[in-house]
């Protein structure tokens, strides 16, 4: 039976490249599992949650926002860092009421996931809301989008058809396509 080769790579120094606003970034020295020596350039990311906000005949909700480092709108899920000390199901309630003015009579914790490893040691919590009630949105103000509401089917095509491009939409809704088949159960 072979063995199985340990990977881990041993951080020997670390420093600050960056402490901006929003972008914390890292330098380390590594003992790689040859021996030798290398750097790692990451991000440091408090984490994050992803909510898939589900109305009560099936329809979905999805925001329209401009991302600047692309210079263009992405159509995404409602999402939010979490704030110190702050738990992942609070961060989702907090960030769709904020964002989207929705609240969620039920809010499910479905799985979590990574979407920028090779970089990034971001960490997503993604939850699927129901039982929507409108509240009122408290956006940032620096925050501007619009709301979306669109059957399932037609957001599931957006992948497709190259509309819906970006990495935790994507995922949510092929997570949410899986459950409602039933292919999967929550
Ligand atoms: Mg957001």
């Amino acid at each position: 039976m072979s063995e199985t080769p340990d990977l881990t790579e041993i951080e020997l120094d670390s420093e600050w490249m960056c402490r901006g606003r929003l972008i914390h970034a890292r330098r380390d020295i590594v003992r790689l599992p040859n021996g030798h020596t290398s750097d790692r350039e990451y991000l440091v990311h408090p984490g994050a949650a992803v909510i898939l906000p589900v109305f009560d005949n099936g329809d979905i909700m999805l925001e329209r926002q401009y991302r600047y480092p692309l210079r263009r709108e992405f159509i995404e899920v409602p999402a939010g860092k979490l704030d110190p000390a702050e738990s992942a199901e609070a961060c989702a309630h907090r960030e769709l009421i904020e964002e989207t003015g929705y609240r969620a009579g039920d809010l499910k914790f479905l799985f979590e996931f990574y979407p920028a490893i090779g970089y990034c040691d971001e960490k997503m919590y993604f939850f699927l809301a129901r039982n929507l009630e409108h509240v009122g949105h408290e956006r940032d103000h620096d925050e501007f989008l619009e709301i979306l509401r669109i059957p399932f089917v037609e957001a599931l095509d957006m992948i497709r058809t190259g509309h819906i491009c970006e990495t935790k939409t994507v995922t949510a809704l092929f997570w949410w396509d899986k459950f409602r088949s039933g292919q999967w159960t929550l």
